[in-house]
């Protein structure tokens, strides 16, 4: 079969390597770059070299069987990155919530009766979310969720909504009407067995981009066109046509759209009796984040002892992060969510924009609908917006599924399932 692969994040190149020697593959690319949100900027300071990973973060091993077998598969090695976390309030003037990590100075946070009360409450708030992975509920919004749950109003106000907008990159007013499974997903299955723990997660040596070239040298009849801009898919006598802006046209019996489900809409605009696809990908709401790379501390909290690897600071209707990033380079840096706020830092280093998902019941809604409309004529959507929370997992989740209807004996699925 001629397949046509349009987009080259982790969703498109694990289509690609799935389907691979198979299927006849083209992957078409916008940019330059190929692995999309998998992208590792190197920059300097003062003659020393870092590297940071603008859309990406951490793997929470719990989350990311597929992905971490891709990556074994591929011989990327992974480093143990313990997490910490300090929610600090720009109005109470301090930090109202400090994990007990990184420096013997932070056992002060268990021994403050208060601090360890909150911990205590916020253990018991991501234990009781688990009941939302029982029962598969996607639709519970973090408010109908939180609510109830018998834990302070301090607790609820000051942390974990805060918290939980800081890890959605929305206003915690936004973050409230969240799926609730969604928001807490990371919180939930990044907690440590004993309290005391940093929080377990992973990263890339080197950069999340590692994988990127190992994964393009097992592709062996894949073709790759960069730099391409498509129009409109069209459909005609059950082949799809792909025009790119030059004029050069392809047919195909197959198209994987592998894009933000917004950009799937917009190669989707002009098809023919689409009006149901359009509408189902059309509910997959985004919002855009601004990061921010840079060395100026007064972004941390005040004291430093209350310095954790994740910082969320909030002033009232927002919150935002910033990660401390010690151990990418040959200097310490700091990475912040900026969306909300005009203030810039006094040494920059990089700065970039993303669109990510808004992980509301209606998205759920959406992608509880997306299966029945998949393979239909050929036509199927890959992305981290298809399954589960965005993230390289769900990416890998969604080509395997596609795999699976099209190339079931493939020893690469066989690998990654
Ligand atoms: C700030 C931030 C932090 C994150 N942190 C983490 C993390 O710690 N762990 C984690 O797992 N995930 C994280 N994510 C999410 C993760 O990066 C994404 O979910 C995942 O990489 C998306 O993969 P994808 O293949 O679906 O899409 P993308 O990576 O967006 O790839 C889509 C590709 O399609 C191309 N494209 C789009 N339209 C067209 C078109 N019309 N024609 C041709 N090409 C097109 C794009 O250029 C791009 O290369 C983070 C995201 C952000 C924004």
């Amino acid at each position: 079969m001629r397949i046509a692969i349009v987009g080259a994040g982790i969703a498109g190149l694990a289509s690609a390597l799935l389907l691979d020697s198979a299927h006849e593959v083209t992957l078409f690319e916008r940019r330059d770059l190929l692995g999309g949100h998998a992208r590792t900027h190197r920059f300097g300071h003062e003659g020393r070299h870092a590297f940071v990973n603008p859309a990406f973060g951490y793997i929470a091993p719990a989350m990311y069987p597929r992905f971490i077998r891709l990556l074994e598969l591929l011989r990327v090695t992974r480093e143990s990155a313990p997490a910490s976390v300090t929610v600090g309030s720009t109005g109470l003037h301090r930090d109202v919530f400090v994990t007990p990590t990184l420096s013997p100075l932070r056992v002060s946070s268990v021994l403050d009766p208060l601090g360890l009360q909150r911990m205590l409450a916020v253990r018991s708030v991501t234990r009781a979310a688990r009941a939302l992975d029982d029962a598969d509920d996607w639709t519970t919004t973090l408010d109908e969720f939180l609510e109830p749950q018998p834990v302070s109003r301090f607790v609820k106000d000051e942390v974990v909504y805060p918290w939980m907008a800081a890890v959605s990159g929305v206003p915690i007013a936004e973050v409230k009407a969240f799926s609730a499974r969604a928001a807490l997903r990371y919180p939930v299955h990044v907690q440590p067995e004993g309290a005391l723990r940093p929080f377990g997660l992973q990263e890339l040596t080197g950069g999340v981009d590692a994988y990127v070239q190992p994964l393009l040298n097992r592709l062996q009849t894949t073709t790759i066109r960069r730099r391409v801009e498509l129009r409109p898919l069209q459909r005609s006598h059950g082949r799809w046509q792909l025009t790119e802006a030059s004029g050069a046209q392809h047919e195909f019996d197959s198209v994987i759209l592998a894009t933000p489900a917004f950009e799937a809409l917009a190669l989707l605009a002009t098809l023919p009796d689409a009006d149901r696809l359009r509408e189902v990908v059309a509910g997959f709401p985004y919002a855009s984040t601004r990061i921010l790379v840079h060395s100026d501390t007064s972004w941390m909290p005040r004291k430093k002892s209350n310095w954790s690897v994740y910082n969320a600071r909030h002033d009232g209707p927002n919150c935002e992060a910033t990660i401390w990033c010690r151990h990418s380079g040959e200097f310490p840096y700091f990475k912040s969510w900026a969306t909300f706020s005009d203030r810039r830092p006094s040494l920059l280093h990089a700065e970039f924009e993303f669109h990510h998902p808004r992980l509301t019941p209606g998205y759920y809604r959406s992608q509880s609908l997306l299966p029945a409309l998949q393979g239909l004529g050929g036509l199927w959507f890959a992305g981290s917006y298809v399954e589960d929370v965005d993230s390289h997992e769900s990416g890998i989740g969604s080509a395997i599924r596609i795999a699976e209807r099209l190339n079931p004996d493939s020893a690469n699925l066989a690998a990654l399932r």
